[in-house]
């Protein structure tokens, strides 16, 4: 089986000729996928019955399979993916204001199964890393919130993707460039560059590299650390990137694409959230002319992290806004589903794994 979102249009359109198909129904097929959104070649509109079954038997159109899913009060959904090889991922839908202010739905992608970067509060670090999701797996995650027939054309459920659920975009360059370029391209989904973020926790040369290529989409960093004294406590990355290499790349890409970055900044009790810190970060943040996410920290169980109280976080916010710079101090989201990082997918893993042990010492 070939993956559909792993071929452009030039290449699908000499799969066909070599197939005996018209060369013009390459067009029909990619009609039907990105502006109409039919996954199912079966349900395809204006294409013969022949090519149909051909496409059913030989081309892949969703390569994440959508397993389950959960309601949280704050109407953060998410969803569970399983892949081919019966790992999990998962994505979340949530509603949060945008920097405007204005409520959208944002969708969260995953690129990796587990991760390899190690951040000491992160729930994705403790499984290790296992394996790059391929584009069209990144892609398919998005598939369920397709809008069906009927809606205008290229729409989807969510206003803005943020590629912040599990993995380290950056360490799967190649998958999610492509990734991206199938939700990005005119004649594939052509959803605007500028509605997707990339968030990375500081892989320095990539971002250099960011810099020299085409990349039309937003980058987050995530920061947690504005010392690397603190940083490093939290952050093994830190160690090969430190926070002086990190702003360096942080500044070229920003002058280099012209866009503003955004640092992300979880609050963990006693641990990066002194008026130090504030302080450190808010030179940051002005250095790079950057937007500051200010994010309450979801208790990972097993982790002996907590949350900054909510009068820290206030007082924290009110020193950046007295230093002038751009921030959000977001109200947690999601906590009750676990919508941070890696957890539904990892306890399912977790689940499966165990049972399979089960079962392994029931036949011995
Ligand atoms: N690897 C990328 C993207 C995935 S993590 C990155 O580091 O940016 C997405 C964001 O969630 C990161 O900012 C990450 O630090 C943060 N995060 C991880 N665990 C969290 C938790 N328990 N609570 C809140 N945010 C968390």
């Amino acid at each position: 089986m070939k993956d559909f979102f792993h071929t452009n249009l030039a290449e699908f359109q000499e799969e066909l000729i070599e197939n005996g198909f018209e060369k013009y129904r390459a067009k029909q097929v990619f009609d039907s996928v990105y502006a109409k959104r039919i996954f199912n070649p079966a349900e395809f509109k204006s294409v013969p019955n022949r090519l149909k079954e051909w496409l059913a038997e030989n081309w892949r159109f969703a390569a994440a399979e959508l397993e389950g899913g959960k309601t949280d009060t704050d109407e953060t959904k998410k969803y569970l993916f399983r892949l081919s090889d019966g790992r999990h991922v998962e994505s979340v839908l949530i509603r949060a204001p945008d920097d405007d202010g204005k409520v959208r739905k944002t969708l969260c992608l995953s690129t990796q199964v587990g991760c390899a970067c190690g951040c000491k509060f992160c729930a994705s670090a403790r499984r290790g890393f296992v394996r790059n999701l391929s584009a069209a797996e990144i892609v398919s995650q998005a598939l369920p919130f397709a809008a069906g027939s009927g809606s205008p054309d290229r729409a989807f459920e969510f206003e803005n993707i943020v590629v912040m659920g599990m993995g380290e975009p950056l360490m799967n360059f190649d998958n999610l460039m492509a990734a991206l370029k199938v939700f990005n391209a005119p004649e594939m989904f052509g959803f605007g560059a500028r509605r997707i973020t990339v968030s990375t926790c500081g892989i320095a040369d990539k971002i250099e590299h960011l810099a020299e290529i085409d990349f039309p989409y937003r980058l987050a960093i995530s920061l947690h650390g504005a010392t690397d004294e603190v940083r490093e406590k939290i952050m093994p990355i830190d160690a090969k990137y430190p926070l002086g290499r990190l702003i360096d790349a942080a500044k070229i890409f920003a002058k280099k694409c012209g866009r503003m970055i955004t640092l992300e900044f979880i609050m963990i009790d006693g641990v990066n959230d002194s008026f130090e810190q504030a302080r450190k970060l808010a030179e940051i943040a002005l250095q790079l002319h950057a937007h500051v996410n200010l994010i309450p920290y979801n208790t990972v169980g097993g982790l002996p992290w907590k949350r900054s109280g909510k009068a820290r976080r206030a007082a924290f916010a009110d020193i950046l806004r007295t230093r002038g710079v751009s921030f959000t101090l977001r109200k947690e989201k999601g906590a009750g589903i676990e919508a941070a990082c890696g957890q539904l997918a990892l306890r399912e893993d977790a689940r499966q794994e165990e049972t399979a042990h089960k079962h392994s010492r029931e036949n011995d």
